[in-house]
């Protein structure tokens, strides 16, 4: 574990103030926010992450079986590259960390016992009216969102698109087909984690827009997407205090911010020129905000983004791929548990010879599911592979389950973009030296957290140039 500073002076600056910076959270939206603060930073900058777990990345998590090395990721399993439209800083990140990527890709949805790659494919088993009212959604929604502004969207300015502001399950509801309704619903069930009259339209259709690679492509880190926040931590200089959950966050006596922390059943008290608390939308209530102007901006900012959206990850070791016979993709798309997406995990090391095929639940069924034992959501997961895979049961290994309930925003961005700042600040009048990263600011992804931890590195690198000594 890295866990050192900065250096007290830097060569070539006078002596004078080491600016302290106290980050709440070690997943990547912290992990990011110190690195690009250490990249950024002029002047010497001490800094802390505080972290509940005992372990850093979040709900970056890549695992391994115990019967055979395979692995698998139990929280994110994708990264998505837009470089093919504008600069991609994550690709860049990622490259700059020295880390190997392996693309991703997947366009089959199995309905009904078929494979449905093409419109070809819908028009043969699902008929010529779910053919051709899935060819005019698509070049409406294509219409509705160009690629240039699909990787523009968390800009205010779009909150005046046409149908902003309405839920995305009106759109559904326009179509005739259910054969139509029911294909893009199991495309996009897994991606959204909510349910379509849970989401805005812009977020439904940019959920179903993102599997045209015009708009974005896919990609993982070989060895594990961990590789991430392994590498970040590897590079930050900073005091990382696993362990330590962060109870209470204020101005402390001095008048400087203060984060208090339980370590071991131990209450701690540390004080900071400026405080990030990068936690998800979930966790914000899990620290008490003091002072009553504090207090009341972070009810209202966690209030606005509350719309949970939930996961579960089913993951299962076999003895061989069966299913590649079939479909050889990196993931497909099946009809069960409202639409569900299948990842093929051992097609992220082609010299893996178990089979590992992992379902991401999402929405109503991962909320409802989530209550049951490890044992019945491994035995339904068995039960719902399709007829023509169902063969595959006897090469069972291994399960296991990941829950995730409420870990993900279902409305990103909240239900109008606020301006950026707006977002990262949430009482800038008493408290500028307060912020927040999070990926549901933007649009629930690594990619979004990057772009909320990049804002507010720039912003502190920049207060803390304007006034380098005491
Ligand atoms: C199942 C699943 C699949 C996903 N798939 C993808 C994907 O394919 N692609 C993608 O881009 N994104 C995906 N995401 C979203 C992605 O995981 C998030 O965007 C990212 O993890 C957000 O980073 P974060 O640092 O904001 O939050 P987190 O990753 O949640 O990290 C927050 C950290 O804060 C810690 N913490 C919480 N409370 C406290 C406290 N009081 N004190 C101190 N520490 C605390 C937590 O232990 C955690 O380590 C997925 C999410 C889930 C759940």
């Amino acid at each position: 574990m890295t866990n050192f500073f900065l250096p007290n002076t830097m060569p070539g600056l006078s002596p004078g103030r080491v600016w302290e910076v106290g980050i709440v959270g070690g997943g990547p939206g912290g992990l990011m926010t110190a690195y690009f603060l250490q990249k950024m930073s002029d002047v010497p900058v001490r800094v802390t992450i505080f972290e509940a777990a005992d372990r850093l990345g979040g709900k970056i998590h890549s695992k391994r079986f115990q019967l055979a090395s395979a692995s698998y990721e139990a929280g994110a399993a994708e990264l998505y590259d837009y470089s093919g439209v504008d600069e991609d800083p994550l690709r860049e990140l990622v490259a700059e960390l020295g880390l190997s990527i392996r693309p991703m890709g997947g366009s089959a949805v199995i309905m009904g016992g078929h494979v449905l790659s093409s419109v070809e494919d819908l028009r043969e088993h699902l008929g010529d009216a779910a053919a051709d009212e899935l060819v005019a959604f698509d070049r409406m929604g294509k219409d509705w969102m160009s690629p240039r502004e699909f990787y523009d969207a968390d800009q205010p300015e779009l909150a005046a698109r046409p149908l902003e502001g309405r839920r995305f399950a009106e759109v559904l509801d326009r179509l005739r087909s259910p054969s139509t309704r029911g294909f893009i619903e199991n495309t996009i069930h897994s991606d959204l984690a909510t349910e379509p009259e849970r989401t805005s339209v812009s977020y439904g259709l940019q959920n179903y827009l993102m599997n045209d690679p015009a708009y974005m492509t896919l990609y993982s880190i070989e060895g594990g997407i961990e590789g991430l926040p392994r590498e970040l931590a590897r590079r930050i200089r900073a005091d990382v205090k696993l362990g330590h959950r962060a109870t209470h966050v204020g101005r402390g006596p001095d008048g400087r911010m203060q984060i208090c922390t339980t370590h071991d059943a131990e209450a701690r008290e540390q004080e900071f020129d400026f405080v990030v608390v990068a936690l998800p939308n979930n966790h914000v209530p899990s620290v008490t905000f003091r002072g009553a102007r504090l207090a009341d901006a972070m009810a209202r900012h966690h209030a606005y983004y509350d719309h949970p959206a939930h996961y579960l990850r089913i993951t299962i070791l076999f003895s061989r791929p069966f299913w590649r016979s079939r479909v050889s993709d990196s993931f497909f798309m099946v009809d069960a548990f409202g639409g569900c997406c299948l990842y093929d995990e051992s097609s992220r090391d082609p010299s893996e010879e178990h089979g590992v095929l992992g379902w991401l639940l999402g929405g109503e069924a991962a909320l409802k599911k989530s209550a049951l034992s490890d044992e019945a959501l491994i035995a339904e997961a068995l039960g719902s592979l399709p007829e023509m895979m169902s063969g595959g049961r006897e090469f069972f290994l291994e399960g296991h389950v990941h829950r995730w309930v409420g870990a993900v925003n279902g409305i990103p961005g909240g239900i109008a973009q606020q301006p950026v700042d707006r977002r990262h600040q949430p009482e800038p009048v008493e408290h500028p030296d307060f912020f927040v990263v999070g990926d549901y600011l933007f649009d629930s992804t690594i990619n979004g957290v990057l772009d909320s931890a990049d804002y507010v590195a720039s912003w502190l690198a920049a207060r803390m140039a304007e006034q380098p000594t005491l």
